[in-house]
């Protein structure tokens, strides 16, 4: 009788955010740290948290430095959060559209925006 054989069932992967090697998803090691620049795709009380993920501890030690040197700016977080709403569900049509969506007020909105057009000008150059 023919029997079946079983196909290996793949093992997770993940990425090193340091190396970019791929390992087995249950070797990651994991943290959060503070970056202004991550706004989470569905929990936002994770905005302004980063999860690194590496392939070993002095990987993710790195990774720690980098994100420790970097400076962690309000308007940069608000900006995430602007871009979020605004690329995710309905469109926000009016500022205060965009408060309820975002949780933030008119002047930090206003802050993001102009944060936001002053480092788009910077990289545009
Ligand atoms: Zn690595």
């Amino acid at each position: 009788m023919w029997k079946r054989r079983k196909r290996a069932r793949p093992l997770p992967l993940e990425l090193c955010d340091l190396c970019a090697a791929t390992f087995p998803a249950d070797e990651a090691v994991r943290e959060y740290v503070p970056d202004s620049s991550s706004a989470h795709a569905t929990r936002d009380r994770y905005d302004g948290l980063r999860l690194l993920t590496a392939c070993r501890e002095e990987h993710l030690e790195e990774l720690r430095e980098t994100y420790r040197r970097r400076p962690f700016v309000e308007e940069e977080l608000w900006a995430a959060k602007i871009t979020r709403a605004l690329t995710t569900g309905p469109p926000a049509l009016t500022l205060t559209q965009l408060g309820c969506r975002t949780g933030l007020h008119a002047p930090e909105i206003r802050r993001a925006i102009a944060w936001h057009n002053r480092h788009r000008q910077t990289r545009e150059q």
